[in-house]
């Protein structure tokens, strides 16, 4: 039994929706193993600027500092805060957020689920047993270096971004890699453009270096576009897969689709801050505000859901409460129960609030 501090950040859209069933089913799992789950809601992205000024407050930020984790939504999508030249911009929440709380880890766990199998574009001979973990590096790179303008010259107008790691950040997201592979089937594939880069010739230094310390881990280096390929050949052949910021912002939409359905996916994103239950982090669906089904009840809960469970191992520590929540969905879907993403003939389709009574009733019985 314990106590924990969450913030919520259900943000704009369907985020709301989708937070309102995950923290249904965080309180299912408080009633079933006595623990205290302190949730305190805030506002962010488009719903902050609109309420308080600012796609995240500092009263905001506070609190995210002081909890053990932030359980977070979607932000963006509202048609007054779109376009270049708004001053606003709702998704300049998670940019803070990433940046200030550290949150160098981003973790995209792919594993389809068996019942599932058929709902991807991949056929299910290719998906079959896939498991995989991508570790994609979030506060540095291409990203995030400066400068990052276009700029007039006496030829016309030039434009520059600059890709830029140092060491230490390389290795403490590939240190990270490693240790996960440790708890999996202790593989780690480092993605990088070495034939090319010299921030990934440095990438491959460091992640040699690195591995040195794990002599149970097999490192193995892919160039990005032959994995982007092998990611849909053979899937199978991945374990952990640790990679700079924009390749794995690529490669993890791309590997999303293994699973079918962009409303299955969790994310977590960890920071270097230990709480007194694990590492503080702030976990996600991998999926947006979607526009064209808010408000209807229609949002498949169970990306948000399954972030929970990411939440409760990762930053709580709480690994069996983690499996519950991932062994009732599974058990859930394979009952039949769909949301209208996952649409199948002869399945009992759900709305939003439904799926997540469902699953929290599962998990209090
Ligand atoms: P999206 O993920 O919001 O939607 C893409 C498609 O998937 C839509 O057809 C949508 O209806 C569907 N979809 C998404 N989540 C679903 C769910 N849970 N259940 C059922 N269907 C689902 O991506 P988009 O349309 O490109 O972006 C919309 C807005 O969200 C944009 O403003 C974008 O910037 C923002 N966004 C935010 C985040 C974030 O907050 N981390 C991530 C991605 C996109």
């Amino acid at each position: 039994m314990g106590t924990y501090s969450i913030a919520v950040l259900p943000g704009d859209g369907i985020g709301p929706e989708v937070v309102e069933q995950a923290v249904r089913v965080l309180q299912s799992v408080g009633k079933r193993f006595g623990h205290t789950f302190h949730l305190t809601p805030a506002l962010v992205g488009g719903a902050a600027i609109e309420a308080e000024g600012e796609a995240i407050s500092d009263a905001t930020m506070e609190l995210c500092h002081k909890s053990d984790a932030i359980l977070f939504g979607a932000v963006g999508g509202l048609p007054s805060f779109q376009g270049p030249n708004s001053k606003k911009q709702p998704e300049s929440a998670l940019f803070r957020l990433r940046k200030e709380l550290e949150l160098y880890a981003n973790l995209r766990p792919v594993r389809p689920f068996k019942t599932l199998l058929d709902a991807s574009t991949i056929k299910r001979e290719v998906l079959e047993g896939t498991d995989l973990l991508v570790v994609r590096e979030l506060t540095g790179g291409l990203y995030f270096g400066k400068p990052s303008e276009i700029r007039e010259t006496e030829h016309g107008a030039e434009a520059i971004d600059t890709l830029i790691y140092t060491e230490a950040e390389i290795a403490r997201i590939v240190r990270t890699a490693c240790e996960l592979a440790r708890t999996r089937q202790k593989k780690v594939t480092s993605v990088d453009k070495a034939n090319v880069l010299s921030s990934s010739r440095l990438w491959r230094r460091v992640a040699d270096q690195v591995a040195r310390e794990f002599p149970d881990i097999t490192l193995e280096h892919q160039l990005v576009d032959s994995c982007s390929m092998q990611l849909i050949r053979a899937p199978r052949q991945f374990d952990v897969v640790v990679t700079e910021n924009m390749f794995g912002d690529i490669l993890t939409d791309e590997a999303s689709m293994l699973a079918g359905s962009l409303g299955m996916l969790p994310s977590a994103s960890l920071g270097t801050r230990r709480t007194a239950h694990g590492l503080f982090g702030l976990y996600e669906p991998i999926h947006g505000t979607a526009p064209d089904i808010t408000g209807q009840n229609k949002a498949n809960p169970i990306a948000a859901i399954l972030s929970v469970a990411l939440l409760l191992r990762y930053s709580l520590g709480l690994h069996e409460e983690a499996d519950v929540i991932e062994a009732t969905v599974e058990r859930v879907i394979a009952q039949g129960y769909r949301t209208l993403d996952l649409r199948e003939e002869g399945k009992t389709i759900l709305g939003t609030k439904e799926m997540g009574n469902v699953i929290a009733e599962a998990i209090e019985k």
